[in-house]
């Protein structure tokens, strides 16, 4: 296997997943981050760590620590806090910010609390990132790709890869650069999230989240809690933080034209709008406050208590986006992750999505599978999910079901990816995409 220069837009998970898994084959890689600071801004929130995040971290993390903290049941509440539901299940819970410390001490070596840094691996590939890199161009140069960035202090410069990965988020420049009317669209409803570090927890919140993965479904409610690591990654008892997701309706038909409470919820405390995020600490006081009177009284108590708890809550609007196509410029460019498909957040599927796209694309660079296998799973991944998520929360938001409905769709949203089965229209178009006769090669 030639080595490539791989160039990777955006230093996030999906970035750092596929930069990592690449440099691990000996190709050299460079990550353009466009955020200014060499770190980015952690939100501090859980992730619910599916088969391929563990998958991926079993394969290529040299860090050897704790990567999650299990939860044993699933459980679901009624108004009056009384378990309704309950299955015995372990899941793995953990966090933005462990996953995104542990995957840059593996990739390029980032000193941190959380983990030791692993030592140098003699047949790995150069890992660069650059960070205050933002993405503004791409052209095809036959053999290779030149990929043009606009640095923080305004220079400009470019820089040439054989393999370009849009890791770019659901606000991707490089699909935008590529595919022309792809729209970021609003669902209607927000998702209000936060942590509690579990010794400030109330008992009855303690007794609820505590390593269990709790729901309660109300008329144009959804919250859900579990526990996730701590501070630098903790994850012994006493040190982990109980983490909601608080999924609230706030009509609006886009983004772009936000009033009443959706404008409310978005505007900061120093009366700035933000189109998606309102990020940690930034929530004006007087429209928290609404908030926690709403919570109390509309959720169990051990729901409201977290949410009343949380110091720093932060708000994101959910939003449907997905890519057509996952290859462009003869194969040498490719979108993985959130810049592929964006997923609501009750498939808890994003990260996973991103662990998966970056070892698919690792073993077919790699020769292990075709490439026509490569796209087939991706897109109908891709594909699938981001569908499933949009039929999952809008029944959720805005039908009027059964409890028994919501936790079907939540046992579907469990399956491990290994048994799903593609639907027919999930692969229109990718059966018959053309073979090159070198079909284990990297087409390139
Ligand atoms: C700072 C941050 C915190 C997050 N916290 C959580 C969390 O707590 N819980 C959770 O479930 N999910 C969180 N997410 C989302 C989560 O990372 C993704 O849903 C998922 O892991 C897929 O990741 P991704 O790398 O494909 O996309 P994203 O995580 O969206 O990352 C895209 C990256 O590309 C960069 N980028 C965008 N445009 C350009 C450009 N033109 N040039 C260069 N770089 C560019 C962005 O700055 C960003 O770092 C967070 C994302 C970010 C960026």
């Amino acid at each position: 296997m030639p080595k490539l220069n791989i160039v990777i837009v955006g230093g996030s998970l999906g970035g750092l997943c596929t930069g990592l898994a690449l440099k691990q084959l000996g190709h050299d890689v460079t990550i353009l981050e466009r955020n200014p600071d060499n770190l980015l801004h952690n939100q501090g929130a859980g992730i619910v760590a599916g088969g391929d995040t563990l998958e991926f971290f079993k394969r290529y993390d040299r860090c050897s620590r704790s990567f999650a903290v299990s939860s044993q049941k699933r459980l679901y509440l009624d108004r009056d806090a009384n378990v309704v539901h309950r299955v015995d299940m372990v899941q793995n819970m953990t966090s933005w910010d462990l996953s995104y410390y542990m995957l840059r001490a593996n990739f390029d070596g980032v000193k941190s609390d959380y983990c030791d840094v692993p030592p140098v691996h003699p047949d790995d590939g150069k890992a660069v990132h650059l960070h205050g890199h933002k993405v503004i161009g791409l052209e095809d140069e036959g053999d290779q790709v030149n990929v043009t960035f606009e640095k923080s202090n305004g220079e400009r410069g470019s820089i040439k890869g054989d393999v370009v990965v849009g890791a770019d988020g659901p606000n991707s420049t490089v699909r935008s650069l590529l595919v022309r009317n792809v729209e970021r669209t609003y669902a209607g409803y927000c998702a209000l999230r936060g942590t509690v570090p579990e010794d400030e927890a109330t008992d009855a919140a303690r007794e609820a989240f505590q390593e269990r993965f709790t729901f309660f479904h109300g008329p144009g409610i959804q919250i859900l809690a579990y526990t996730i690591p701590g501070p630098n990654g903790a994850v012994e008892k006493g040190k982990r933080l109980l983490n909601f997701v608080y999924y609230t309706n706030f009509p609006a038909e886009s983004l772009d034209k936000p009033d009443g409470p959706l404008k409310e919820i978005l505007t900061d405390v120093d009366g700035m709008p933000h189109r998606i995020t309102l990020p940690p600490g930034k929530i004006n006081p007087a429209v928290w406050e609404k908030r926690k009177n709403i919570a109390r009284e509309n959720l169990p108590r051990p729901f409201a208590d977290l949410v009343c708890a949380t110091k720093k809550p932060f708000v994101q609007a959910i939003t449907d986006v997905i890519s057509p196509e996952n290859e462009f410029m003869g194969g040498k460019v490719v979108l993985i992750g959130d810049a592929l498909a964006g997923f609501r957040p009750h498939t808890v599927a994003s990260t996973s999505q991103a662990a998966f796209d970056a070892m698919i694309l690792a073993d077919m660079l790699e020769g292990k599978i075709s490439r026509k296998e490569w796209k087939l799973q991706t897109m109908c991944y891709a594909r699938t999910i981001q569908k499933r998520g949009v039929d999952m929360g809008n029944r959720s938001q805005f039908g009027d079901l059964p409890l028994e409905e919501h936790i079907k769709d939540r046992d579907r949203a469990s399956k491990p990816r290994r048994e799903e089965v593609w639907p027919e229209w999930a692969k229109a178009g990718l059966e018959d995409i053309p073979t090159p006769s070198d079909a284990t090669e990297p087409r390139l």
